[in-house]
């Protein structure tokens, strides 16, 4: 990953290198609201979860930035400006806590109750085009994503010529930085699964791909 590649993807684009623009302009760092009650993916994801992992380690990262920001040259800029900023400049205190914020709003987008089955139209022909199949583009996904070691992130993306392929990224990592355009991700932290699926990776991330995922959320950010 190197800053070229991460400025890259924003030329030519509204948003600053090159993330998709669902989480507003605001320049505070705030908690964003759930897109869902607490208890809407149980039992995928139980209200106990969300309250930990919304409520407590979310709400953190975003507690931190806004401390750690406070009369620094990134209290002016947008979150997104301060991700990319701080990678650039290996601010690692600021970039996990800016990056955690925003992955973890991505993620509550990518989520949704009575959520999966298939996508339709344009995303599922690139999906098709770039899988094989559904089924398989499943498979991959699911792979792709619980082999992560440790904590991190899976990722359905587009790469820079618009064909789709499955990454994962460790701790705070974001794909923006080796040149990718987010879809869907699934957090691997043990924090998203450990109080419903204990040690099983495999059968949580299955779940949410089942039953979960946000394909309308996946078609607006293709
Ligand atoms: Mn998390």
């Amino acid at each position: 990953m190197n800053r070229r590649d991460f400025l890259a993807v924003g030329i030519g684009s509204a948003v600053v290198a090159g993330f998709p623009a669902i989480i507003g302009k605001a320049a505070s760092f705030e908690l964003p609201p759930l897109p869902y009650k607490d208890d809407a993916l149980a039992p995928v994801i139980t209200a106990n979860t969300i309250g930990f992992h919304y409520g407590k380690h979310h709400k953190a990262y975003a507690d931190n930035l806004t401390r750690l920001a406070k009369g620094s040259e990134f209290e002016s800029m947008s979150l997104e400006q301060v991700i990319s900023t701080s990678w650039a400049k290996k601010n690692t205190a600021v970039f996990n806590n800016a990056a955690q914020l925003w992955n973890h709003t991505f993620y509550w987008n990518s989520l949704r109750p009575n959520g999966g089955g298939k996508p339709t139209g344009n995303l599922a022909e690139k999906i098709d085009e770039a899988f094989g199949d559904f089924a398989q583009f499943k498979k991959a996904f699911a792979d792709m994503t619980v082999s992560q070691f440790g904590s991190g992130w899976g990722w359905l993306v587009a790469d820079k010529r618009g064909k789709l392929t499955v990454v994962k990224t460790k701790d705070a990592e974001v794909p923006m930085s080796d040149g990718f355009k987010p879809l869907l991700t699934i957090d691997v932290w043990e924090h998203a699964y450990y109080l419903d699926y204990q040690n099983r990776r495999a059968a949580y991330v299955d779940a949410v791909i089942d039953k979960l995922l946000n394909w309308e959320f996946a078609a607006k950010n293709l």
